[in-house]
């Protein structure tokens, strides 16, 4: 049955889905998806993670030099968060990943913070 086989289509382009070529709101779309299974982290958590004061210049530490979630440029001194990847977000954009989806949004490496247990 077409409606059926139209159904599969759709299953399947979710997980073909690149991060690096989503909206903001299809990113939180896929977010709760995902987050069925992979929950997001708590506010604790997110607080707790590291920040760094953005430097333009190219010395810091990966090739993303926006904001995946808004895609915004970072400005030189801005305040960003650090996930354990070393990708950097805005702090209010990854909160708001990080509240349904704990896995980096670039690279999916799962987030851990330095105050959780080994
Ligand atoms: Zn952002
Ligand atoms: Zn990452």
């Amino acid at each position: 049955m077409k409606l059926l086989t139209n159904h599969v289509i759709v299953q399947d382009a979710w997980e073909d889905v690149d991060p690096d070529e989503l909206s903001y709101e299809e990113l939180l779309a896929l977010g709760e998806v995902v987050g069925t299974e992979s929950r997001g982290l708590s506010t604790d958590t997110i607080a707790g993670l590291p920040s760094v004061n953005y430097k333009t210049g190219g010395d810091q530490h990966g090739s993303n030099d926006s904001c995946v979630i808004c895609r915004v440029d970072y400005e030189d001194g801005e305040s960003l968060t650090v996930l354990s990847c070393k990708h950097l977000y805005h702090p209010e954009c990854i909160n708001n990943w990080l509240k349904i989806n704990k896995v980096c949004p670039v690279c999916s490496t799962e987030v851990s913070t330095p105050g959780s247990s080994m």
